[in-house]
């Protein structure tokens, strides 16, 4: 039974308030959601800097943060593979039974439609700030990036040392200056 079950799926680089907005507006649609890490294997390159791991950490704790009732949701990394056309089958594999996606990827939304799983287009809030792109722009540059993200999430970030990371990151190599 896959019951009034949804998936979510983000690659969430990181977590961010964007993300937490569409999971409470999605619970007051389903009884349970199951939330996917995409691209959980990446990690440490400059667009997915955080590993599988810390962003299940982010969740976690983001989550609890905001008191979000643990029985509502199930959190699970998703590795990427090579062929789009497999990728349902595969997420289908490594979660429990859901009826309806809700996404605002193209190429989700395209590849659940072709099997007949509905897809809803979730509204996006604050999008210019509440984005993994302009957050890891601000870490960069040292710019405000703690309020577009979860207290908790800061919190992680400090302990894993990840502003040290996404800064060392970008350092190109003298060899690539010259
Ligand atoms: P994302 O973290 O950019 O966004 C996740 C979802 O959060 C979005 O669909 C959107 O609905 C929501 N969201 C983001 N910002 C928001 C905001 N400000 N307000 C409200 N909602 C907001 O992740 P994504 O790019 O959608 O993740 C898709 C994942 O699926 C990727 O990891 C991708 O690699 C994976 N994928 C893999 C394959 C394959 O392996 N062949 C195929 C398709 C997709």
């Amino acid at each position: 039974m896959n019951g009034n079950r949804g998936l979510l799926i983000g690659r969430m680089q990181p977590v961010h308030k964007g993300h937490i907005s569409v999971i409470l507006d999605t619970l007051k649609e389903v009884d349970e959601l199951i939330i996917g890490i995409g691209s959980a294997e990446k990690s440490h390159t400059n667009s997915n800097p955080f590993t599988g791991g810390e962003r299940i950490l982010m969740l976690t704790k983001a989550l609890r943060e905001y008191n979000i009732d643990t029985s509502r949701y199930y959190i699970i990394p998703l590795e990427d593979i090579a062929c789009n056309s497999l990728w349902v089958g595969h997420v289908k594999m490594l979660t429990p039974p859901f009826s309806k996606v809700y996404s605002g990827n193209s190429l989700v939304q395209q590849l659940f439609e072709e099997v007949n799983i509905p897809v809803t287009q979730p509204v996006l809030f604050n999008r210019t700030e509440y984005s993994g792109t302009e957050v890891r722009k601000r870490i960069l540059n040292n710019e405000n990036w703690k309020d577009l993200v979860p207290q908790s999430v800061v919190k992680v970030i400090k302990d894993i040392k990840g502003v040290e990371r996404i800064q060392k990151l970008n350092k190109k190599e003298i060899s690539e200056l010259v």
